[in-house]
């Protein structure tokens, strides 16, 4: 069993050809990251139209180096939600007429299952299983009891951990950094984060006292924004212009993003196990998502697991962003379980949302 997964839901044109062992024949990846840096944020038109220029190169790609051709393949899977709805529309209808073309079945993807699942493609993780996704759209914890079947035990209340990195990485104009100008937010928050004290910058946790397990990152912004506006006030220096203590405010937002997390799946870890939602012999918590790559987050959450006897499962960073192997991969473990699995000629009704 072979197959081909697309992944457009974003800004990255990906996708890959794995068999059913999860072995990796063929991928192709291209973000569109340096644009979107450029431009201040993603633009949805300018993402459909660099998908569109994109697809047909990244999945042929994809297949020569797999030695695979169209028809050897069992099934083409494809990420029609969570999205941008013009990303979302390249990568579908170029699947529509894929499969038709060469007579294959589709399997339409769920972005986030996919992100959750795809540590099962590297070791083997039974379910169930607590898994944490955070990313530049998500941030939310569940039980994942099947491959299709997630019991949601909380959920960003506004805005998702990596956009607030990436916000609050534009508004220090860290692209201009020499250190930065290629990273994405998160990726430059963490390298800066290294040599930063985040003493100088304590930020209040989110939601101290709210006591249920879903995420709000946008009044952390907020104290984060007020802070940049004080210390260029008292420089007398132009918005974006900051250069003295970056390094200590990066510092302090990662930390205080990172106990966030923290906290919050710590509570989930008590729920799971007052209610026996995970097994009590060898319980796993699974971290997924852009923002599970950066390595001071995942270092808070093995504080947590390791004070409550659970074992913390991280993907690697290349497959904790978006790719086409999490979808191929999906495709591969829906395949085998015989569902969500349509003809060619079936159409997809999605929403992106
Ligand atoms: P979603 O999966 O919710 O639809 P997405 O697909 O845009 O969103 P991903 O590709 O999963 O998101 O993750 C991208 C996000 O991860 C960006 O916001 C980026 O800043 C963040 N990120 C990437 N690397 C790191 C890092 N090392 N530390 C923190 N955040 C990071
Ligand atoms: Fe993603």
């Amino acid at each position: 069993r072979l197959v081909l997964g697309i992944e457009t839901s974003c800004d990255d044109t990906g996708a890959a050809v794995l068999d059913e062992t999860g072995t990796i024949l063929g991928e192709s990846l291209y973000s569109q990251n340096e644009v979107h840096l450029r431009t201040g944020g993603i633009i949805p038109t300018v993402a459909q139209q660099l998908h569109r220029e994109s697809i047909e190169v990244v999945v042929h790609e994809a297949l020569e180096r797999s030695g695979v051709t169209p028809s050897q393949l069992s099934a083409v899977a494809t990420t029609v939600k969570p999205g941008l709805a013009l990303s979302l529309g390249i990568g579908l209808a170029f699947s529509q007429k894929f499969v038709r073309k060469h007579n294959i079945l589709f399997i339409p993807i769920h972005h986030m299952e996919a992100h959750a699942l795809t540590i099962r493609m590297l070791q083997p993780v039974p379910f169930p299983f607590l898994v944490l996704l955070v990313s530049g759209g998500h941030s939310l914890l569940a039980v994942a009891r099947g491959i299709d079947d997630f019991l949601l035990l909380g959920y960003m209340l506004d805005e998702a951990p990596g956009d607030t990195l990436d916000k609050v990485a534009r508004r220090l104009s860290l692209t201009k950094h020499p250190d930065c100008s290629t990273l994405s937010g998160g990726q430059a928050i963490e390298l800066l984060a290294r040599s930063g004290d985040r003493r100088k910058f304590p930020f209040r946790t989110p939601m101290g006292r709210i006591y249920d397990c879903c995420f709000s990152f946008a009044g952390l912004r907020s104290q984060i924004t007020m802070s940049i506006i004080k210390k260029e006030a008292e420089e007398g220096i132009e918005q974006g212009t900051l250069l003295s203590c970056v390094n200590d405010i990066a510092a302090g937002t990662q930390h205080t993003v990172a106990v966030h997390l923290a906290k919050r799946t710590h509570r989930a870890i008590l729920f799971c196990k007052e209610n026996g939602l995970l097994p009590s012999d060898n319980p796993i918590l699974v971290v997924s998502g852009g923002v599970a790559s950066n390595q001071y987050i995942c270092k808070a959450l093995t504080v947590i697991t390791e004070k409550t006897g659970l074992r913390l499962l991280c993907p690697p960073p290349r497959f904790c962003t978006d790719n086409g192997v999490m979808i191929a991969w999906n495709g591969i473990e829906r395949l085998k379980e015989g569902r969500g699995i349509l003809s060619p000629s079936e159409d997809v009704c999605y929403e992106p949302k």
